[in-house]
């Protein structure tokens, strides 16, 4: 965790001259970070359900190191919102947000969390249109709700985000799975 605080620092970070051969620099760090994303178990509509078949067998969101769901704020990284922010829940969000320790991503998921989605209606009195008004927003995932399969690609634009980079054995694997086995 201290590490984490320094390499969110900008601090370059080598100790006992590195891991493996390799120094242990702020991009090693960030690769690490990139591939052990611990999601928040926070669902707030039907977008949740899509956020949970992706954890299950079939999707196994466990091969590029994001499964890690936490029921606590404090030992998270990843907020996915993953439904309609009712403006009820907004100051929950908001604090759970706020809970999380640093380096944080948030990824807004389904048209719900991006703009309101179909409760995007004049004189709305309920509904936020669009988490990125209430905190900050990494990535983006379209649908109603969107499946799977966009989830994971849109967990894979983030590790892109952090490392810099795209990590190539999960991509091909992906590929494989969804041609073996499409989904009706
Ligand atoms: Fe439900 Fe569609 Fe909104 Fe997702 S985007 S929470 S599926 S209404």
């Amino acid at each position: 965790q201290s590490l984490r605080h320094e390499a969110e620092a900008g601090a370059v970070v080598e100790e006992g001259g590195g891991i493996l051969g390799f120094p242990l620099t702020r991009q090693v760090l960030q690769v690490c970070q990139a591939n052990s994303l611990w999601p928040m178990t926070f669902g707030l509509a039907c977008c949740a359900i899509e956020m949970m078949a992706t954890g299950m067998a079939r999707m196994d969101m466990a091969r590029y190191g994001a499964e890690v769901f936490r029921p606590s704020a404090r030992q998270c990284d990843l907020l996915i919102v993953s439904g309609t922010v009712t403006k009820k829940m907004a100051p929950a969000l908001m604090t759970l947000y706020e809970q999380m320790p640093a380096p944080k991503w948030v990824i807004a998921m389904g048209n719900c969390a991006i703009s309101g989605g179909p409760f995007k209606v004049e004189e709305n009195y309920s509904v936020i249109e669009g988490v990125d008004t209430l905190i900050p927003v990494d990535i983006y995932i379209p649908g109603c709700p969107p499946r799977p399969e966009a989830l994971i690609e849109g967990i894979l634009k983030l590790q892109e985000k952090i490392a810099g980079k795209r990590h190539p054995w999960p991509q091909r694997r992906f590929k494989k799975e969804t041609r073996i086995h499409p989904i009706d």
